[in-house]
C-alpha cells in the first residue's frame, strides 16, 4: 500500500500584509494614515497587494491610487526617491499629481531614513511575503483548522493530510499565542485537527484557550483511540456546551476497517468504540465521519443502521465523505470510487436517517457533487459560499461549459481536476430545473488568511 510522507505544496495565496505593523511603523509617522491630508488630497484608504502599498487619495477634482514600493529599477515608477518607487493609477493626470507623488515620496523617505532602513530594509520589513508557517488559512464557512500536530498514529489509505496540509503549528508557545489572539467573533468554528490532535498532551489546555476566547463552536477531529483512556474525555467536560467531537470511523468491524488502513485495526477499533460510547454517555455533541472508498462502499447503508442501533440520538450527525483524490487516496487509486458508484448506497443511508430521525449527510467539500445526487440536496452540509465559480482550493475546478449554467454553482465546491482527468465530466449535469436551496451560508472572510504576526 502506498503512503505519502508529508510534502508541502507551494501555495500561491495572495500576499499577506502585516497591516498593523505597516500602519504603526510607516503610515502613521509619515502622516499617510487615512484620513490624513497630503496637500489638497485626502487619504481615503490603503491596501497592500504584497508588492505595493496602495494609497487611495481623493480631491475635489477626482481621485487616484498611489502605488509605493521599495526602490526597484525593474518595477515601473513615476518617480524614485533614494529608497522608494512611487507610481499612480486609476485616475487622471493633472498638474497637481507630480506634487502629490513628490510629497508622498518625501514623507516615506524621511520616515524610513529615521528608522535606518534602505530599500532592502524596507523590502524585508514590509514587503516580504510571509512563509506558509506565518499564516493560517481560514476555510469556507469561516472555519479555522488548527493542526496541532502533523503526526498520526493511524495510516489511513485515504488520508489527504499527507499532501499540502496547511495550518500546522506544532509549537505549544505559538499555539497559545495564536489562540489568545483569535478573532473568534469572525469565525464559525475553531477545529483542532492534525495529524491526530489527541496525541498532543496539551490539547485540553488549547481547547480551554479557544473556549475562553469565546469561540462559537470548538471541534476536535479525532480517530478516537486516545480518548478511550480513562479520564481523557472528562478533561473536556468544562467546555461541553460549545465543544463537539468528530470521530472518524469507517466500518462496523475491525476487519473491514483495516482494509481502509495500512495496518490491523483490531485493538484500536475497540478503543474507538469505547471512546464514542463514553462521549455519548457524557453528553458531548458527537459526530461520526465515515470516509468511503471501494472496501466499505457496500456497507454504507448497514453502517448507518448500526450507528443508529448502537448510539441512537446520542449521535448528532453521521457524515459520509467521498475520499478526495489527494494525498494517500491519490496514491491508492485502485480504491477510489466513481461518483455514480456512491449514489445508491448513500441514498439508502440518507433514507434510513430520514426514517429514524438521524441526521445522515455528506460534507459540502468532500462529497459527490450535488448535481450527481440532486434529489438529496438536503443531506449536504452546506456552509461555504462558492459563488462566481469559486472553489475552495487550487486542485478543484468548475468546468465553465457545465457549471457556468448551473443554479447550484454557489453551493458547490467543484470537482477535483484529478477526478476529471481519470473519469471525465460525463456525470456532471448543470442544475437548471430547480432553484438554489435555501441554506444559511457563511461566506469567506474577506481575507482568506490570518496573519499570525498580527495576532
Ligand atoms: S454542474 Fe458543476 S456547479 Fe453544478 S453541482 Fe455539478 S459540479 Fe457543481
Amino acid at each position: 500500500m502506498a503512503l505519502l510522507s508529508r510534502t508541502v505544496i507551494e501555495r500561491t495565496k495572495g500576499a499577506v500584509p502585516r497591516n498593523s505593523t505597516i500602519a504603526a511603523e510607516l503610515l502613521a509617522p509619515a502622516g499617510l494614515l487615512p484620513p490624513a491630508q497630503v496637500l489638497s488630497w485626502r487619504l481615503t484608504g490603503w491596501q497592500h497587494d504584497g508588492d505595493h502599498l496602495r494609497l487611495n487619495v481623493d480631491s475635489p477634482t477626482g481621485g487616484l491610487a498611489v502605488l509605493v514600493g521599495p526602490l526597484s529599477e525593474v518595477d515601473g515608477a513615476f518617480l524614485r526617491t533614494d529608497d522608494w518607487n512611487i507610481a499612480y493609477r486609476d485616475g487622471a493626470f493633472s498638474a497637481q499629481v507630480p506634487e502629490l507623488l513628490s510629497e508622498i515620496g518625501l514623507r516615506l523617505q524621511r520616515t524610513t531614513r529615521a528608522l535606518g532602513l534602505n530599500a532592502a530594509g524596507i523590502a524585508a520589513q514590509w514587503f516580504v511575503r510571509p512563509s506558509q508557517d506565518d499564516v493560517l488559512e481560514v476555510s469556507p464557512g469561516k472555519k479555522l483548522y488548527v493542526r496541532v500536530t502533523d503526526h498520526c498514529d493511524e495510516k489511513c489509505l485515504f488520508c489527504n493530510a499527507t499532501e499540502g496540509n496547511s495550518n500546522i503549528i506544532e509549537s505549544k508557545q505559538k499555539l497559545t499565542q495564536i489562540l489568545r489572539g483569535l478573532p473568534t467573533g469572525q469565525l464559525s468554528q475553531v477545529i483542532f485537527s492534525g495529524g491526530e490532535p489527541t496525541l498532543v498532551k496539551a490539547l485540553p489546555e488549547l481547547v480551554a484557550l479557544a473556549y475562553e476566547r469565546g469561540s462559537r463552536q470548538i471541534i476536535i477531529q479525532t480517530n478516537g483511540v486516545g480518548l478511550a483512556r480513562p479520564g481523557a474525555l472528562e478533561a473536556y467536560l468544562p467546555f461541553q456546551d460549545r465543544l463537539g467531537i468528530g470521530f472518524s470511523l469507517h466500518a462496523t468491524q475491525a476487519e473491514l476497517s483495516a482494509l481502509m488502513l495500512d495496518h490491523s485495526d483490531v485493538q484500536r477499533f475497540d478503543a474507538k468504540l469505547v471512546a464514542i460510547d463514553r462521549a455519548v454517555e457524557l453528553g458531548f455533541l458527537v459526530k461520526i465521519t465515515c470516509v468511503v472508498m471501494k472496501p466499505n462502499l457496500a456497507q454504507v447503508p448497514d453502517f448507518a443502521r448500526w450507528v443508529w442501533q448502537r448510539w441512537g440520538a446520542g449521535i448528532a450527525r453521521l457524515q459520509f465523505s467521498y475520499a478526495m483524490p489527494r494525498g494517500n487516496a491519490w496514491l491508492n487509486q485502485h480504491l477510489l470510487l466513481k461518483f455514480s458508484d456512491c449514489v445508491e448506497p448513500f441514498a439508502q443511508a440518507y433514507a434510513m436517517g430520514r426514517e429514524v430521525g438521524l441526521r445522515v449527510e455528506t460534507s459540502q467539500s468532500a462529497c459527490v457533487p450535488p448535481c450527481v445526487m440532486p434529489d438529496w440536496i438536503d443531506h449536504y452540509d452546506i456552509y461555504g459560499d462558492f459563488g462566481g465559480g469559486r472553489v475552495p482550493d487550487p486542485e478543484r475546478v468548475k468546468p465553465p461549459e457545465i457549471c457556468g449554467g448551473c443554479n447550484w454553482n454557489r453551493i458547490c465546491a467543484g470537482v477535483w481536476q484529478r477526478y476529471i482527468d481519470v473519469y471525465g465530466t460525463s456525470e456532471l449535469q448543470p442544475i437548471v430545473d430547480r432553484p438554489e436551496p435555501v441554506v444559511d451560508i457563511e461566506d469567506f472572510l474577506e481575507a482568506e488568511v490570518l496573519d499570525l504576526t498580527d495576532c
